[in-house]
């Protein structure tokens, strides 16, 4: 039986696959997405002021075929090292929770049952570029350390802005295209495969 406890009460942080697929489902861009249904520039999904998620209705989640990876997940938690080792685990399940585990499937069936693996890949895909972001970040912090604060402080609210733009996949990859005279695809795979290289060349700029 369905609770909807686990719509509740939480932080559902979302990657720019995530975003695509949810904007997708409801028409619209992931520009328009952004800015009606995250918080925090396209981190989270917005919940009311009960904490409830944005897209909970009385009927269940409104964009379920295009719901996130931890929705899909839930209760099972998914960890993946920086080596591509993954691992699964099983969180502790709400208070008021009504499911329960079972015992006679595998992981691969719960996963295929929940159709995760395109998000899976794709969240592998921006950790890896993340890792990749961090230490880059690690280099410029310290060279930003010997610079002046209020310098720093303008070029970090700059990259910050900067990183935002680039977050939001139908912008930057609208860019990207036109930059590199690239058909914009219509497919949200092919999309994502395109914000990837655009977001690498990016943040591997000098
Ligand atoms: S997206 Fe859907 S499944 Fe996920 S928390 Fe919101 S309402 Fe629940």
């Amino acid at each position: 039986m369905r609770c909807l406890q686990c719509c509740r009460e939480k932080k559902i942080q979302v990657n720019p696959y995530e975003i695509a697929r949810l904007a997708g489902n409801l028409g619209i861009s992931t520009t328009e997405f952004i800015a009606r249904y995250t918080l925090e520039q396209g981190a989270y999904l917005k919940f009311n002021d009960n904490g409830i998620c944005v897209f909970l209705d009385h009927k269940g989640c409104g964009v379920h075929k295009d719901r996130p990876l931890v929705c899909r997940l839930y209760p099972i938690g998914r960890q993946v090292n920086e080596m591509g080792d993954e691992w699964f685990l099983e969180l502790q399940p709400e208070a008021a929770c009504n499911g329960r585990y079972g015992r006679t499937a595998t992981i691969e069936d719960f996963l295929e049952d929940q159709g995760a693996t395109a998000y899976m890949l794709a969240a592998d895909g921006y950790l890896t570029l993340l890792w990749e972001m961090m230490e880059i970040m690690d280099c410029m912090s310290a060279k930003m350390e010997i610079r002046d604060a209020a310098d720093v402080s303008v070029e970090k609210e700059n990259a910050l802005v900067e990183y935002a733009e680039w977050m939001d996949m139908d912008a930057a990859v609208r860019k990207y295209c036109q930059e590199n005279k690239i058909i914009f695809p219509d497919k949200v795979e092919d999309k994502m495969h395109v914000h990837i290289d655009a977001l690498r060349l990016w943040i591997n700029q000098p």
